[in-house]
């Protein structure tokens, strides 16, 4: 099977290998995150000849910046202060909204961005964090359901129930359940949390119990306080970012009608037929050039009939149904069709193909995963993305579009994950270690792990980097290993009976449910 085209970005980062690819889809990424201080100057020039930030325009998104956060209850000096000064250059992190918040890794976005804008900043090139929330994204099963720790393997389900009607609508629209289904959230968590306290005694007992409840405290001030998904998990993070901890990042949250007619600039821009042409093409040649070196990319083809945009549904009752649209060229002229997929009403927007205007549509458009980062960078001179994954594979795909259009883009950088321990995922550790088994927590891992902060300390970076190579192929390796070890125990199984196969069968149930804690 090909490697994923992240593996591009990792080879370049760690290795110094495919530089020529690096270069094609990242644009040579920052090694040392450091060295966004010599990087940002030319992209900032370059937004300074786009006259997408006017004077007028920044002061409508203060303004909007302003009353969201401050709605959201976290408006702290630091967040203003990022908010007043964006204009002259942002670092942005982003994500969708999620139940519960989402994943804990959303919070390494958050303190990524704060971290490096901090470090640009100091070296004397004033950058301020920002995080785009995408929450105009469709309800979808990976947005309205959250797994919290249990001692099965599978988690606890945290899931918003859908009404029908509400199935095409964005999340930004689904209502939150009442009380009722929030009280039994909660106790669900309580519940599953309990049997893993169990192993701890006295003080840190009462600590892991007054964390959790402090972690639900704010759950349920950002429940009571919202009426939609997509405004809970909006609220959490907000608190998260700049309450619970001060990182100053203001929310731009994607849907906001304000934010929205300010994008509409972008989305013209992008629609125009010369800028639509060229971007099309330099995403397909990407594409197959992704493919010819021997890598899956992030995204499929896009259509000739592509639209980088999405249209909400205005009419009642269909809660604001998404649905995409498609370019029909009729020379001086395009059509842009879609049917909605709840009142079946079929939906054309005409506008001139050389110069689009979509002033009067566009409180219900909203941006796409492959045109997000072109729109945000139209409102806010984004100089770096912090991305995960994901986004490492489809960032390849779009960062050559921006090249194609001669205009600025952000340069990507990936987050470092941040792992931490659990009294629960070590204690399972040691039991597993009794019965012979190879885990993560032992001694190799807790030297390696000291390597590399003595190292750092004595600023030692090559040696640093050689234990992080180690620490990475130790983790990878007795991943390797634990997953082995139960396809052993599958093929045993069948040969047992009684107590033997009995036992068998709980040692498979608790490596399991390491791999998925650990
Ligand atoms: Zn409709």
């Amino acid at each position: 099977m090909p490697k994923s085209v992240q593996d591009v970005y990792h080879d370049f980062i760690w290795n110094n290998l495919n530089q020529d690819l690096a270069e094609t889809l990242y644009d040579t990424p920052l090694v040392i995150m450091h060295d966004l201080y010599s990087r940002a100057p030319p992209i900032l020039e370059k937004y300074r000849e786009t006259l997408w930030h006017l004077p007028e325009k920044m002061s409508l998104l203060k303004k909007e910046l302003i009353s969201v956060n401050r709605n959201l209850g976290a408006l702290t000096p630091g967040v203003h202060e990022a908010i007043e000064t964006l204009e002259s250059g942002a670092v942005e992190a982003a994500h969708q909204t999620v139940a519960l918040g989402g994943p804990v890794y959303i919070l390494n976005k958050a303190a990524t961005a704060h971290r490096i804008a901090t470090m640009t900043t100091e070296r004397g090139l004033n950058l301020a964090p920002f995080f785009c929330v995408a929450d105009y994204d469709i309800v979808q099963p990976e947005l309205t359901n959250m797994r919290t720790p249990l001692m099965g393997k599978e988690g606890n389900l945290v899931s918003i129930p859908v009404p029908e009607e509400y199935k095409f609508s964005p999340v930004s629209q689904l209502p939150l359940p009442g009380k009722d289904w929030y009280e039994q959230v909660e106790e669900s968590i309580r519940a599953n949390y309990r049997p893993m306290f169990k192993a701890l005694e006295g003080s840190a007992r009462k600590v892991v119990d007054e964390r959790l409840e402090q972690a639900l405290s704010i759950t349920r001030w950002a429940y009571i306080n919202s009426t939609t998904a997509g405004n809970w998990a909006q609220r959490i993070l907000a608190r998260l970012f700049n309450i619970e901890g001060d990182l100053g990042i203001p929310l731009v949250p994607a849907s906001s009608i304000e934010i929205r007619n300010l994008l509409v600039e972008g989305m013209e821009f992008l629609l125009s037929r010369k800028a639509r042409e060229r971007c099309l093409r330099a995403f397909d040649d990407t594409t197959t050039l992704i493919i010819e070196s021997g890598y899956n990319p992030g995204m499929g083809r896009r259509d000739s009939s592509y639209v980088p945009f999405f249209y909400e549904c205005p009419n009642e009752g269909c809660h604001r149904s998404r649905m995409e649209l498609h370019y029909i060229d009729q020379g001086a002229t395009v059509v842009l069709a879609g049917t909605c997929p709840t009142c079946g009403e079929r939906i054309e927007i005409e506008t001139p193909a050389d110069t689009p205007y979509l002033g009067e549509v566009a409180t219900h458009l909203s941006p796409r995963v492959d045109s997000r980062q072109f729109l945000v960078d139209t409102i806010i001179p984004t100089v770096a993305h912090i991305g995960g994954p994901g986004e490492t594979a489809y960032y390849a795909q779009v960062i050559p579009c921006s090249k194609a259009l001669d205009i600025p883009f952000p340069l990507f950088i990936k987050y470092p994950r941040v792992y931490f321990n659990t009294h629960w995922g070590e204690s399972l550790g040691k039991s597993l270690e009794e019965k012979g088994v190879t885990i993560l927590h032992r001694k190799d891992l807790f030297s390696i792990a000291g390597k590399i902060t003595r190292f750092r300390r004595k600023e030692r970076y090559d040696e640093m980097n050689d234990a992080l190579s180690s620490l990475h192929d130790l983790i990878v390796s007795t991943h390797a290993g634990l997953n082995e070890h139960l396809r052993e125990i599958g093929e045993k199984m069948d040969g047992l009976k009684g107590k033997d196969h009995h036992e068998m069968r709980s040692l498979k149930l608790e490596i399991e449910r390491y791999l998925s804690w650990a």
